[in-house]
């Protein structure tokens, strides 16, 4: 006979999710209503202008995707990309190749631009892409490089792609809630983020805006959207305006009671104040790794606060340290992806879990397990 599951008490400092608040679980317990509820479609518009405020954007067609940030991808581009469109992405970690994964099956025409992994990506290639390449309906690129620790100059970027004429995607899963990001100014036409992330919510939930060119876009494809359970047009007739609402879906009712409040707390605190509080924790987290003698590995200028890439140091094992923190200090901490497996930890500071306390025994429990090994 199985028994009730009861999971260890963790402290999640690794690349999400983060530890979900203890406001947010209660929101989750709250008695499951009807998804054509009218409680719960004023609950449903309520998410939406609290999704417009976190994504600074007035945007209509901003909703969360019932599926994970990898759900919320695919949303943006099985509704953007057409068979035979070219699609340039700016490619620097593992995100992006996730990214190159769904234009190839969208049946559109990859065109890479690379940077190597702990690197930004490189605006000046971008435009040397540009205008080797005509006809590019879409730049993408991730914002907030969870694999690396990078953060991209989105403002930038989206300028150089909107001065050609394209399209923008951005891959936002890490930056919302921890880093500025500003749709409508820096004209992002496409976006999707995660709950796991900053905004600390439970996962399985993907926030995502769509501005008018992008909507315009998708009414106007020549070829039909081949996921039926991403197509926005037919996910519009839900989620769009007013009381009238049909059926497309069934909604995962409390995990959007969920999101809901992660999205007041944020509120509360004011988007800016969350950005400088991860700012400000980043820097507790650098000095105090530096006291026990580890250094981080993204330069300064392009380093993502709420996802801290360590440098290992020589001859100390990556798995034994990082199981041991879990097992017996209960801290989880990530691990470094591709080319930098076994080179890096990956420490989060996301969210509900980026506060002093957390870094203090994060350090303490480190610098315990690296001299007991
Ligand atoms: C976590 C993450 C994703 C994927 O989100 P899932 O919820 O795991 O599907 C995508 N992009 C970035 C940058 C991420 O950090």
């Amino acid at each position: 006979m199985s028994n009730t599951f009861y999971p260890p008490e963790r402290l999640l400092m690794g690349p999400g999710p983060s530890n979900v608040s203890p406001r947010v679980l209660s929101a989750l317990g709250r008695p499951t209503i009807g998804h054509l509820d009218i409680a719960f479609i004023a609950l449903m518009d309520d998410i939406r202008s609290l999704l417009q405020y976190a994504f600074n954007t007035h945007n209509d067609l901003s909703l969360p995707i019932s599926g994970p940030g990898s759900a919320g991808m695919e949303a943006c581009f099985v509704n953007l990309v057409e068979p035979g469109d070219k699609v340039i992405i700016c490619k620097n970690g593992v995100f992006g190749q996730r990214m190159q994964e769904n234009v190839e099956r969208c049946g559109g025409n990859p065109i890479l631009v690379e940077d190597d992994w702990g690197q930004a990506v490189d605006p000046e290639k971008l435009e040397t892409a540009l205008k080797t390449h005509n006809d590019v309906k879409i730049v993408a690129f991730v914002h907030a490089e969870t694999s690396t620790g990078v953060l991209s100059d989105a403002k930038v970027i989206c300028d150089i792609a909107k001065s050609y004429g394209c399209l923008t995607i951005v891959d936002a899963v890490t930056s919302l809630g921890g880093s500025p990001l500003y749709i409508d100014d820096w004209h992002i036409d496409a976006c999707y983020s995660g709950t796991q992330k900053c905004l600390s919510c439970v996962p399985g939930i993907s926030p995502v805006t769509f501005s008018k060119e992008a909507v315009n876009q998708i009414k106007t494809r020549s070829s039909k959207i081949q996921s039926w359970f991403l197509d926005m047009t037919l996910i519009m007739s839900y989620w769009g305006e007013g009381e009238k609402r049909a059926y497309h879906h069934t909604a995962p009712v409390n995990s959007l009671y969920a999101l809901h409040e992660s999205l007041v707390i944020l509120k509360e605190e004011a988007l800016e104040n969350a950005w400088q509080r991860h700012d400000a924790n980043h820097d507790l987290l650098k000095n105090a790794l530096n006291k026990i003698g580890l250094t981080l590995a993204v330069p300064e200028d392009i380093r993502l606060p709420q996802l801290n890439a360590v440098n290992i140091p020589n001859g100390v094992d990556d798995e034994s340290i990082r199981k041991t923190l879990l097992g017996e200090h209960n801290i989880e901490i990530g691990a470094g992806l591709g080319t930098l497996a076994g080179k890096i930890w990956r420490i989060g500071l996301m969210g509900y879990s980026s506060n002093p306390q957390n870094i203090a025994r994060c350090a303490t429990a480190l610098d315990a397990v690296l001299n007991q090994n």
